[in-house]
């Protein structure tokens, strides 16, 4: 494993800094602050990039993705949690494996599912590295959801369809939540949250979001 201390980029000051742009954004949740302070970024994107981990920003990594500005990691993650205690999560769009990394900590266990196998293989080894263990991972096209791990009591979708797919909603339990992009349009997409109820699915639009678009089948 690359190491976490000692280089430049990876100093207190530069975390510290990333943590303190996130408080003026709004992120108060402290156990999220937290894990994303403890979390080393920048093990998660290619050596020329590394120097910029620590920015808001997404950066690309490999086969037309990106890793995730920090800001909507800890937005999506601080909304997902909201101050309870989460035991089984599915992640759409494990990427590099970044935002599972965050999750991981703060949940029982997280199902995450990529449909770029690469990604996927590159993400867990990772994770494996990082000593992170309650995480299942699958090759396959989100929308399917994952029925065998099923029901969660939070799904967190990091890739923009058009529409919420039907097999998310049917897979979640009673009192979970969804937070999905919504949308076409890179920048104008809308980040919704649905909560099942006994009765039926609350729909919550909160703010403008920018995400790779949700694509269908394995990648
Ligand atoms: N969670 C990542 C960000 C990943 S970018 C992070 O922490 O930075 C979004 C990812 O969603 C990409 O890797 C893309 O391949 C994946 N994706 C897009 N559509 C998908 C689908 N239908 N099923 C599974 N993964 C999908």
């Amino acid at each position: 494993m690359k190491s976490i201390q000692g280089i430049g980029m990876t100093s207190r000051r530069t975390r510290e800094r990333m943590i303190d742009r996130l408080i003026d954004q709004g992120i108060t949740n402290h156990e999220v602050l937290d894990v994303i302070r403890n979390v080393p970024r920048h093990l998660f994107m290619d050596d020329a990039l590394a120097s910029r981990a620590y920015e808001d920003t997404a950066l690309p990594i490999g086969h037309g993705q990106t890793i995730s500005q920090p800001y909507i990691v800890a937005k999506m993650t601080e909304l997902l949690i909201d101050q309870r205690h989460l035991k089984n999560v599915l992640e759409i769009g494990t990427g590099c494996g970044y935002q599972t990394a965050v999750l991981a900590q703060l949940i029982g266990h997280v199902n995450t599912v990529e449909r770029i196998s690469p990604l996927l293989k590159k993400a867990k080894e990772r994770l494996w590295e990082l000593n992170i263990r309650n995480v299942s991972y699958q090759h396959s096209d989100g929308g399917w959801g994952w029925e065998a791990k099923a029901p969660f009591d939070g799904i967190l979708v990091a890739a923009a369809p058009p529409e919420i797919p039907e097999k998310l909603l049917a897979q979640m339990a009673i009192g979970g939540v969804m937070l999905i992009p919504i949308g076409k349009e890179r920048g104008m997409q809308e980040l919704q949250r649905v909560t099942r109820t006994a009765s039926g699915y609350e729909i919550e639009p909160l703010e403008r979001v920018s995400f790779v678009p949700f694509l269908s089948g394995k990648g």
